[in-house]
């Protein structure tokens, strides 16, 4: 049997990654791992973990390596052999990355495919600042590109729709920076270990879905 995937999803803010991400899980049964999810669950829950994490992420600052690292390993160490699975938001720096092979190293796992979505910087400022976002089942919605039937309402569930707090001006841009100082450069790391897959995302969502499904074949077919 071929063994269970392990694929990240990468991309700046904005580039469609929670989209995309809802239809590969969806598609290929993948287990959807999104260290963005998991802090702001602690930030919601108030836990520990949860206030430190909320300094960083309301400013757009990256959390610290050892936290997120430890989180990681956390959910990792308790997947099932035969989970496969999507890192979303996980590794955003070089020592996330390479802890990251040190985790799956010990259970005989490794990095097979690296989706990197790509859009330019103005893009997704636009995306970013007129962002809704479903609480119910987290579908994005866009003021100017996207915008619900009803406003403040979701066209699928009815759930209220809210607007992350770091979506503002001021975090947007910062988030942006980080991403490009931070985070671009492990595409580098990822295409020479040869697993790196950059995917044009300004545009439409069908397309950047048909240009993953393409990429996704070897490792869904083993
Ligand atoms: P996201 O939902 O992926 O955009 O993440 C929201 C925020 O959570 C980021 O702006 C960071 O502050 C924090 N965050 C999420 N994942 C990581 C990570 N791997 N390393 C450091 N900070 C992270």
């Amino acid at each position: 049997m071929a063994p269970a995937p392990t694929v990240l999803i990468m991309g700046p803010p904005g580039a469609g990654k929670g989209t995309q991400a809802a239809h590969l899980v969806e598609a290929y049964g993948l287990r959807h791992v999104a260290t963005g999810d998991l802090l702001r669950e602690a930030v919601a829950s108030e836990t520990e973990l949860g206030l430190l994490a909320k300094r960083y992420m309301d400013k757009g600052d990256l959390v610290p390596d050892e936290v997120t690292i430890d989180l990681l390993r956390e959910v990792v160490s308790s997947l099932p052999d035969d989970a496969g699975l999507l890192l979303d938001g996980f590794p955003r720096t070089r020592a996330q990355a390479v802890a990251l092979d040190e985790m799956l190293g010990r259970l005989d796992r490794d990095v097979s495919l690296v989706l990197d979505i790509c859009v330019p910087k103005d893009v997704l400022v636009e995306r970013l600042s007129g962002r809704w976002i479903c609480r119910t089942c987290g579908t994005p919605y866009n003021a100017a590109t996207r915008p619900p039937r009803v406003p403040g309402v979701c066209d699928l569930d009815g759930g209220e729709l809210y607007q992350r707090s770091d979506d503002t001006s001021d975090a947007v841009s910062n988030r942006l920076d980080v991403y490009e100082q931070e985070t671009a450069p492990i595409a580098g790391y990822y295409r020479d270990h040869g697993t790196l897959v950059q995917i044009d995302g300004d545009q439409p969502p069908a397309e950047v879905r048909a240009a993953l499904d393409a990429a996704m074949q070897p490792v869904a077919t083993g």
